[in-house]
C-alpha cells in the first residue's frame, strides 16, 4: 500500500475516516490497474492534475480529447488550451458537422487523447459506452496515448456493478445531457431501447492494454456522469 496516497487525499481534506476510505479505495484500483499495464495516479487538487498531465504529455504535439464533463468541471480543457500543442479542439467556434466529423479521424494521429470513463472497476477494468463509437475507438487504438480522468464516483466494485453504473446512471443523464428522446430520459434508467435516438451504441471493456500507452488519473471528487 502507497501511504503517499492516503496522505494526500488526508492532508487535502478533512482528513477522516471517509477521506481514508477513499484513498484505500483509489489505491486498490491504482494497483489493479498496474496489473493490466494501465498506470494510475492520484491528483489531490485540479493542480496537480495539471502538473501529473504536464509530465505524462510533456513531449507531445498533437492532442484530442472526447466529449467528457471531467475536463469542464476540473478545467482540463482550459488547462490543455494553454499548452503549446496543436489541439483537436471539437468546441472550437464555426465548426461544422464535417469538420467535427475530420477531428474524429485525426484523432487516431493524436499524441494524447483525453476521457473520462463510464466506470473503471476495483480490479482495474474500463467499461464505456458510446453513441457513434469514436471515443471508444480512439480509446482502444490510434492515439500514442490515452489519458482517462476520473472522479472516485467512476470506481466500482466489480463487472457487474460498472454496467448497473452504465444502465442507471451514465447512459440516461447523458441521454438528458444531449435531449435524447429516449424512455430513460423520464424514468432515469436503462430501458435497453429501440428508440431512434438511442445513445448506446457500443460497449467496450478494456481489460490490458500496451505498456505506456493509458494513464488513469483519479481525483477523490466526483466528476462527471
Ligand atoms: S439504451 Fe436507450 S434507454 Fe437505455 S440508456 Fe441507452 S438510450 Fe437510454
Amino acid at each position: 500500500m502507497d501511504k503517499n496516497i492516503i496522505s494526500k487525499v488526508t492532508q487535502s481534506t478533512s482528513g477522516g475516516f471517509l477521506e481514508k476510505h477513499a484513498a484505500l479505495k483509489i489505491q486498490r484500483t491504482i494497483d489493479a490497474l498496474k496489473k493490466r499495464n494501465i498506470d494510475g495516479y492520484f491528483a489531490d487538487s485540479h493542480e496537480s492534475l495539471y502538473e501529473i498531465f504536464d509530465q505524462i504529455t510533456k513531449d507531445d504535439k498533437v492532442m484530442s480529447f472526447a466529449g467528457t464533463m471531467t475536463i469542464f468541471d476540473t478545467n482540463l480543457l482550459d488547462h490543455m488550451r494553454t499548452r503549446d500543442v496543436k489541439l483537436l479542439d471539437r468546441y472550437a467556434e464555426g465548426l461544422s458537422q464535417d469538420d467535427i466529423k475530420q477531428i474524429y479521424r485525426e484523432t487516431f494521429f493524436a499524441d494524447t487523447f483525453v476521457m473520462s470513463s463510464n466506470a473503471i472497476t476495483e480490479d482495474g477494468v474500463l467499461h464505456n459506452v458510446d453513441g457513434m463509437g469514436n471515443r471508444v475507438a480512439a480509446m482502444v487504438y490510434g492515439p500514442q496515448k490515452v489519458i482517462v480522468v476520473c472522479g472516485i464516483n467512476k470506481i466500482v466494485k466489480d463487472d457487474e456493478a460498472a454496467q448497473n453504473r452504465i444502465r442507471e446512471i451514465a447512459a440516461p443523464i447523458n441521454a438528458m445531457r444531449v435531449g435524447a428522446k429516449t424512455p430513460c430520459t423520464t424514468t432515469g434508467v436503462c430501458h435497453d431501447c429501440s428508440s431512434p435516438g438511442r445513445i448506446c451504441g457500443q460497449y467496450v471493456t478494456i481489460r490490458k492494454q500496451q505498456p505506456g500507452r493509458m494513464h488513469v488519473i483519479f481525483l477523490n471528487e466526483n466528476l462527471g456522469y
